[in-house]
């Protein structure tokens, strides 16, 4: 307490300040000090108590003629500084009124004196909308069922019965917030009678029970464009949740969400999947058929394919988004097809091949180890 401020030095006004000068300084220091306009500043918090502390004996005449004559060792007591303020400080209700009013300029800041009339934006909305590979392709207008809030027709959105009038709320005296004293701090809190409307209905509004809002589907068509993103979201402009006070309604954010396909996989604009070769094809060479997203294609083979080769299908992957024109190719990967059962013709037939294949009999005399030091 040795090195502690003048109190008028602090409040930075004449020692014959009046009243209303007191006041007027010590608004202008609170605000320049508050914690919440300087998150950043250990020294503002220390400042803005020490302001504070100094209006609390200031403002009150009393002290204020007890500081004059005794400065700050009265008695030794001294005035109990700080701890002594923080309880009284929830008192200070009036000037701290206005302070929030400067701080929050009275809009935006969740009240006002108008108290649920103030316009406030309806919520966002997001929705899942699954589609096709295929839908990919070409793009696709989907119908969507949101259930969402909108304004009551019935009352127009006020929550009160028609002829019924509106009365300020007694328990926060029509501003929607009570103050709650918290150790130093007062915090502000949304008043629980009135939900932060500020006001009370007398009769509600049988429709929507005072709410002012109902609850809803939307039926609405959205078109997804071709070459769209798993995971991507739309955004509908206006189509999310009604606003209360003639606040305008939230967005709508579509989320597309692309299924599994069964036999195709995306990468990019890129399509892959398998292409079952017979495995005569595979060693002569020659057409085959390859699937595509709309159906099959056919393309050639060169004799000697081995499995797990890939063959690129030009232009049957996925439109670009955005430039529909330019399409992704699609990745085929060569899967040789052994049927599980031949006749005895074709056995036969096989087994003359592999005769002639004598090579292919000779490697099997060879043990593996050998076959693979040759290999080296
Ligand atoms: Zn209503
Ligand atoms: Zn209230």
């Amino acid at each position: 307490m040795a090195n502690k401020r003048d109190y008028y030095e602090v409040l930075g006004v004449a020692r014959s300040a009046t009243p209303d000068e007191i006041k007027k300084s010590y608004r202008k220091v609170a605000l320049k000090y508050h914690p919440d306009h300087n998150p950043d500043d250990p020294h503002a918090e220390e400042n803005f108590k020490e302001a504070a502390e100094a209006y609390a004996v200031l403002s009150d005449a009393e002290k204020r003629a007890q500081y004059d004559q005794f400065g700050h060792s009265l008695g030794g007591r001294g005035f109990q500084g700080f701890e002594d303020f923080a309880d009284n400080f929830s008192g200070f209700g009036d000037i701290f009124g206005d302070l929030f009013e400067d701080f929050f300029g009275g809009s935006g800041g969740g009240r006002g004196r108008g108290g649920g009339s103030r316009p406030r934006r309806g919520s966002h909305l997001e929705m899942l909308c699954p589609i096709t590979l295929e839908d990919v392709l070409d793009g696709r207008e989907v119908k969507l069922e949101i259930p969402r809030r909108e304004t009551c027709s019935d009352c127009k959105g006020s929550g009160a019965a028609p002829g019924s009038k509106k009365t300020p709320c007694k328990d926060c005296g029509g501003h929607g917030e009570i103050r709650v004293s918290q150790g130093f701090f007062t915090l502000r809190r949304t008043c629980p009678k009135c939900q932060g409307a500020g006001e009370r209905i007398e009769k509600q509004c049988h429709v929507c029970e005072g709410q002012g809002q109902v609850r809803q589907t939307r039926k609405l068509s959205v078109k997804v464009p071709a070459g769209i993103h798993d995971h991507s979201r739309l955004k509908v402009v206006g189509e999310g949740e009604a606003g209360t006070g003639g606040g305008p309604r939230g967005d709508l954010y579509v989320r597309i969400e692309i299924e599994d396909h069964k036999g195709f996989q995306r990468r990019e604009n890129d399509l892959y999947c398998e292409v079952l070769v017979p495995y005569t094809a595979a060693v002569l060479g020659g057409e085959v058929t390859v699937p595509t997203l709309t159906g099959e294609t056919k393309i050639k083979i060169e004799g000697g394919t081995p499995s797990g080769k890939i063959i690129k299908v030009k232009g049957e992957g996925l439109p670009q988004l955005g430039n529909p024109n330019v399409r992704g190719d699609e990745y085929a990967r060569v899967e040789i097809e052994v049927p599980s059962k031949i006749s005895e013709e074709e056995r036969k037939l096989l087994k003359e091949y592999a005769k002639l294949r004598s090579e292919s009999a000779a490697n099997k005399k060879k043990p593996f180890f050998a076959r693979l030091k040759e290999s080296l």
